[in-house]
């Protein structure tokens, strides 16, 4: 066992490490095979945590555009991660923390500034053994308390970026009895034209691993089918595995049935096996069945939603999809997204608006597609059709409200319009003292007030609530009163920011200056959301009682 160089841990705390790569592209789903394998794993009783290593430079996703790298997911702690880390959290059940999303930016910046301080004073400074020291440090602290922690690392095997983790983690198996770790790379296995799934990607990509001294004990090959039986000796038997080491994860309509399909490969029995923890599982008929109820649970009605955002990309939106799924799990509803580009709302995409039972507003920065957003709220508004607004959303609605109904044509957001004349979304005051775009907005978990009686309190069942936050910009203060005209109330506040809001002239419209979606679970949906769609399935019965010639008659 190593001495750890930097901190009094224990590293009898983290039991069992499962290390997941992936070779020949990146977008395989390796993330959701791991995620998956955790779920099975806790469902026998086991305590999983995840680490998510992303090799870019950025010390964290904050900064990033979601049209390259998918949404930025908020934890609770106000860490802005990778999406992946919403997987986890979703498909663990679990609340994780920054330390889960492991970047070299962080990495390297810890490093430089012990340096600075003198930390290392008359060594040379080197990627092999301090950045790799850092790295390890960093994976068995997240660990610490559980039994099993699944460490993926982003990127492709063979990247130059992922190199310094990738040596990290041949030094943590050297370091470990070999009972305690797992390698499980995940591949591409593609078909030739005349249909036959080929091996020659999965066999480079593991040549590759082994130069850098990685040896895989289990291989998951990504393609459109099963894996055929030769295919899995195939790779057994030029990767070194045995043939039992070789999964299939073939295309699913929903990630959420990625679990049940690796259990009937048996992944979830084979790591236990190989980890040594056979003996401790439980019984498979005392094993938690909560996922596969919720997943399985039959679907008697079907909802259309539209999506008004700005980014043609769906995993910018990943968790307020999942959240509307999560609705749809608990309302026994299908949920259908219909993706509607606010940017080309005002055209084409009216009669989708006119299509959809309801309409969400997401979070969003920037002007493109703004017009389009507050169009789609009027129309909200205007035609009695449930509205969710998050965050931009929320701040529109306000914008939309004080130009249409107050008469306030100017009305807008400073961050979208700095010169209007009636600005209703102002900069936080403590905004005004940062220039430093990383990691400075208002993040994570705070307490908002709720008004009983109100429509959120309803929705809530509480005068309180805690969700997460991501934003710079809020109501102006000094306009509130102004807002507030008896239609439009601000229903959650913590103290004078105002959180949610709500209009008494309509049977849903609500709005969150906060992000509900990344609290939201499949056992658990999200209190809005839930709202939402209850909403929308009451408008539609109302409908249909108005439509039904007995009822008229
Ligand atoms: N751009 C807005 C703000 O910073 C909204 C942010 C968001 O939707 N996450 O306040």
């Amino acid at each position: 066992m190593p001495k750890e160089p930097e901190t009094g841990y224990d590293p009898s705390l983290g039991r069992k490490f499962i290390f997941v790569t992936g070779g020949v592209m990146s977008g395989l789903g390796k993330g959701i095979t791991a995620a998956s394998t955790g779920r099975l794993l806790s469902n026998a009783g086991f305590d999983v945590t995840a680490v998510k290593v992303d090799p870019y430079l950025n010390v964290d996703a904050g900064t990033m555009n979601p049209y390259q790298h998918g949404e930025v997911y908020v934890l609770k702690d106000g860490g802005e991660v990778d999406l992946d880390l919403g997987n986890y959290e979703r498909f663990l059940g679990v609340d994780m923390t920054s330390d889960h999303n492991v970047t070299t930016g962080k990495t390297y910046q810890h490093v430089i500034q012990k340096e600075r301080a003198g930390d290392y004073l008359g060594k040379t400074v080197q990627i092999i053994p301090h950045v790799t020291d850092d790295i390890k440090r960093r994976i068995r602290e997240a660990a610490a308390g559980t039994d099993v922690c699944i460490v993926e690392v982003g990127g492709t095997v063979g990247d130059i970026e992922g190199m310094p983790f990738l040596e990290s983690l041949r030094q943590f198996a050297h370091e470990e009895e070999d009972e305690d770790i797992l390698f499980t790379h995940v591949t591409l296995v593609p078909y030739s034209k005349n249909g036959e799934q080929k091996t020659k990607p999965t066999q480079h990509s593991v040549k590759e691993l082994r130069s850098i001294g990685l040896q895989p004990d289990i291989l998951v090959g990504r393609s459109s089918n099963e894996l055929d039986p030769e295919t899995k000796e195939k790779i057994a038997l030029f990767c070194d595995v045995p043939t039992e080491a070789v999964f299939s994860n073939s295309d699913v309509e929903d990630i959420y049935h990625v679990p049940l399909m690796v259990e009937e490969e048996g992944l979830d029995e084979y790591v236990m096996d190989r980890l040594g923890l056979a003996g401790e599982a439980l019984p498979k008929a005392d094993r938690d069945s909560r996922w596969r109820e919720l997943v399985t649970r039959e679907r008697e009605q079907e909802v259309d939603i539209a999506l008004v955002g700005k980014y043609d990309l769906e995993d910018a939106y990943m968790s307020v999809n999942e959240a509307l799924k999560h609705a749809g799990i608990e309302t026994k509803t299908d949920v259908n997204v219909l993706w509607v580009d606010s940017d080309e709302m005002l055209d084409k995409h009216t009669n989708r608006l006119k299509e959809a039972d309801g309409v969400v507003v997401p979070g969003g920065f920037g002007t493109r597609g703004t017009a389009g957003k507050i169009e789609a709220i009027r129309y909200c508004r205007e035609n009695d059709v449930p509205f969710l607004g998050l965050c931009l959303g929320f701040q529109m609605a306000v914008v939309e409200h004080a130009r249409n109904v107050l008469g306030y044509e100017d009305a807008h957001s400073v961050e979208l319009d700095p010169d209007t004349s009636y600005p209703v979304i102002d900069l936080l005051p403590e905004q005004y003292e940062t220039e430093d775009m990383g990691g400075t907005m208002r993040l994570g978990a705070h307490e908002t007030d709720i008004a009983a009686d109100s429509l959120a309190a309803h929705v809530y069942g509480d005068t309180v609530c805690t969700e997460r936050h991501r934003h710079r910009y809020e109501v102006a203060p000094d306009r509130i009163d102004e807002l507030e005209d008896g239609a439009l109330t601000f229903s959650g506040r913590a103290d004078n920011r105002m959180e949610i809001l709500e209009r008494t002239d309509h049977p849903y419209f609500l709005g969150t200056q906060f992000h509900p979606e990344f609290r939201s679970r499949p056992d658990r949906a999200s209190p809005p959301f839930l709202g939402f769609v209850r909403a929308v399935l009451d408008e539609l019965d109302a409908r249909d009682l108005v439509a039904d010639p007995e009822v008229q008659a």
